[in-house]
Parts: C-alpha cells; structure tokens; sequence
C-alpha cells in the first residue's frame, strides 16, 4: 500500500507551500487507494506550543486533509531516535565525537579560509574513543560514503545525483541524547512505513544527507517528490508584501476552502485545461507526474476568481452561517434570527456579486442594520426630492401588497411605475436607495422580500424624514 505523510513543524503558521504539499500527498495517497498519516515534528519544545499544533490541526481539517491515522509526536519517539543512533554507533556505521564547540569552530573558520563550505574534518572519525577525556560529552556522528555518488530518481525532478565527497559525517545524535532533524525524520518515516515523501524542494539536499542513514541501516529508502516552492507574482520568494500567505490569513479574508484547494492544486499541476474540480474529481485526476518543475507563481487574482466560482456554487445556509459570524464583528448590525433570516432568503443573490465572504458580508450588513439607516454618497445623490414623492406614492402601493411575495413585490413596482409612468429604474433605484443606504444590492424584488413588509415599510418611510 501507497502510505504517504505530511510533516509539518508547529511554528504557529500553515503556510500555503507546506498547505499545497499536504494537499499532494493527501490526494496522491486517495488516487492510489493508500493512506495519508500525519506526524507534528515538535522536536523544537519552545516553539511547538500545543496552540502551533491546533493551527496546522484546524488548517488541515478546514481544507478537508484528513489523516487516515492518529497523528504521531516526533517528540515522543526520542527513545526509538536513540535506539538506532545506537545500532549504528555498534554496527561500526557511527561513531562517537568528542569534538568541543571550541574545536568545531575552528573546523568551520579553517574549511572557509581555504574556501570550502563549512563542514566536519572527520577528526573522530578513526580516532579511538579512549583518547577522549574521561566522562566527556559526544554526540554520535554518521560514517558517510567518502566515494561514490547518491542518485536519487525524484518523482518531479527526474534524476538528480551529489557527489558522497560533499557530505560530511553529521551528527544524528547530540549530546544531549535528543536526535538532530536529519535522524528522526528518517527513523519515523521507516517506522510509518512511508512509501512516498513529496514535500519541497528546500528539502531536497536533505534528502541526500537522509538516504545515508536509509542506507547504513540498510532500510529501503521511499520515494521522493520534490515539489517547486511558491513564488510571489514577480518570481520572488513568497513574502508578505505579495499578499496573504498562511492558511489562517486566506481564511479570515473570506477564501472558501474548496476554493484555495482547488487553487493550490492547479498552482503547478495540470490537466487539460480543468479549472474548476471538486474534490472526487481532484482525486481522480491527480498523480504526481501532473505534478511541473518549474517553481509556480502565486497569482491572487485567479485565487479570486476560483472563489467566486466556488462561492455561487455554495450552500446558503452555509454561507449564511459564515456570513453571520463575521457580521458579529461589525458594529451597528443586529445578527439575530430575524436578521439570519433575512441573510438566509437574500443569500442566492447576494453570493451571485460577491468573490469572497468578506464581500458577501459587507454586501449582506445592510440587512441588520437599524433605521434610520446611513446613506453613501451615492445614495444620497438617488434620493433627489422628486425620488422622495415617488418613494412616498410607492410605499402606499406597497403597503396594500398583501401576500408580500418577490413575484406580488416585483407586480406592485410595475403597476405603481406604469401608472405614474415612471420607467422601472425610476422607481427600483429610490427605494433600493432607501432600503440598504446605498445604490447596489441584489434584484429588489428580492431584497425587500428579505426585508419583509413591515421593515421594508420602517425603512421608506425613514429615508423619507
Ligand atoms: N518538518 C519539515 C518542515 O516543516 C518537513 C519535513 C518533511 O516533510 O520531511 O519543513
């Protein structure tokens, strides 16, 4: 069975390239009938504060990534890290370094005096360890390949090959008895019996310095998929001055999840010209040779508009429920069931003008707002002292409406404009005007269905103090 994992470390953020790796590995995982497994690296205890952890568990649950097991704790496995740091030091594969900080420092200063990359001499290396002085502190180092070259077939990058004289012997055991970075993630992907790690190419030198101690316990190495990192729009590193970059900030500025899957999937995997599928279909569709070399350009403005997509396609009463908490943080907007109702009966057609939820919210306030209302500018300009007579007339004509239905509502403004004569905008522009305190909303039949009679009546005849 394809087992494949996600990784991340619980630093507080999800970004949206490790987001797109999870995503990988989930669907890659689901189209060949395998498992997805989760693992939180908390090897650094400072940072790795159980609300880090929460936001990678909301941000994966938010996206609908589920892990088909409980997720593991790097820290827990420490015992197992050390067990077979220690196999190797007694298979003659490792060997204990008794190097001070004051040594390595030299090490380093010498290595870039003569133009080389910092890097461990190997002083230990064939050293007898009872030259050590009495009771001094190690750390356990891999014995790497000196000859030879690593070559690794990567899913994305095809066939990519270091020369072993690059590497040097890295600690896998500090001094301290904890493993470094390199040792657990391989111990525990063995362990997980992980077949496939794709993750980003930022990982792809480490993945060299891994396959050494795949190899020096003899383990079968996974395959790997090294994914092109996100770029900004400019071909620079994704940063904050490009625009949202966690999971968290696409959320709270009204990103549906489906949406920025659907996006993060597309950004730098292809099929056909798709642009819009739902998740049966990503998991159909999706393999990793779909997957390009090339690092992909984050583009805001298609993420916009595949939201919008995404959006009309929405539930109402979903939307209406998220639409509801964001209006909590407005000031002046009541969100009680009347108002929920209003939102609810209005939804279809506000989601049609809307690209996110923080659209849709702006355009749904209105609807819990008080009388009298405040009016924009544009507003202001509609309700010219003639609109004001009209809106007066039109108010008696609604006030007989009695069944006050979209369909009687939309009849009562036609017979009230024909009989004035009055074209139709002359009359709907006013009342909308009066209505939402601004020149937009959905059809007006519509909006003062939402509304309701009596409110919609409240309203007019507020807008005409
Ligand atoms: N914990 C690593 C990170 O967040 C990922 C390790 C991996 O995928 O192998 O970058």
């Amino acid at each position: 069975t394809i087992r494949t994992r996600f990784a991340p470390s619980p630093t507080g953020l999800l970004h949206i390239g490790n987001a797109r790796a999870a995503l990988f590995n989930f669907l890659f995982a689901r189209h060949h009938g395998g498992e997805f497994l989760l693992r939180i690296e908390d090897t650094d205890r400072e940072r790795s504060t159980q609300q880090a952890v929460d936001v990678i568990f909301d941000g994966l649950a938010w996206m609908g990534i589920t892990a088909d097991e409980e997720p593991v704790f790097q820290s827990t496995r420490q015992a197992r890290h050390a067990e077979v740091a220690l196999e190797l030091l007694a298979k003659g594969l490792a060997y204990k370094c008794y190097c001070t900080p004051e040594e390595l420092k030299q090490m380093r200063e010498d290595a870039m005096k003569n133009g080389q990359p910092p890097r461990y001499n190997g002083m230990w290396r064939d050293r007898d360890p009872s030259e050590a002085p009495e009771g001094a502190p190690y750390a356990i180092r891999i014995k790497a390949p000196r000859e030879g070259e690593t070559v690794l077939n990567d899913l994305v990058q095809g066939e990519v090959r270091v020369a072993n004289a690059e590497m040097d012997d890295m600690i896998i055991l500090r001094s301290d008895g904890t493993p470094t970075y390199q040792h657990a993630v391989v111990v525990d992907d063995h362990d997980m019996a992980i077949t496939h790690v794709i993750r980003g190419d930022d990982h792809l030198t480490n993945t060299f310095r891994q396959a050494m101690i795949y190899r020096a316990m003899g383990w079968d190495l996974p395959r790997f998929g090294h994914l092109p990192l996100i770029h900004g729009p400019d071909g620079a590193k994704l940063s904050k001055r490009h625009g949202a970059q966690s999971v968290v900030e696409f959320r709270e500025q009204g990103y549906l999840p489906e949406a920025l899957c659907n996006y993060l999937l597309r950004l730098g995997w292809g099929h056909g010209d798709a642009e819009i599928l739902s998740r049966e279909e990503q998991i159909k569709l999706f393999d990793i040779d779909g997957v390009g070399r090339s690092p992909s350009r984050m583009d805001y403005a298609k993420l916009l508009h595949i939201n919008a997509v995404w959006l009309r396609q929405a539930d109402d009463t979903r939307l209406t429920d998220d639409v509801m908490n964001r209006l909590k943080a407005l000031e002046g907007v009541q969100t009680d069931d009347t108002v929920r109702a209003r939102v609810l009966a209005l939804m279809p057609g506000l989601k049609e003008r809307a690209r996110t939820l923080v659209e849709l919210t702006e355009s749904a306030a209105f609807l819990g707002r008080h009388v009298p209302l405040t009016f924009n500018d544009k507003a202001k300009k509609i309700l010219t002292p003639e609109a004001r007579t009209i809106l007066d007339g039109l108010a008696r004509e609604l006030a007989a409406v009695e069944d006050f239905t979209p369909e009687a509502i939309d009849a009562a403004l036609r017979r009230f404009a024909e009989r004035e004569g009055h074209k139709l905008g002359q009359v709907a522009q006013p009342v909308r005007a009066a209505v939402t305190g601004s020149n937009t909303s959905p059809g007006i039949d519509a909006t003062l269905f939402a509304l309701g009679k009596d409110e919609t009546l409240a309203r007019i005849g507020a807008a005409l103090h």
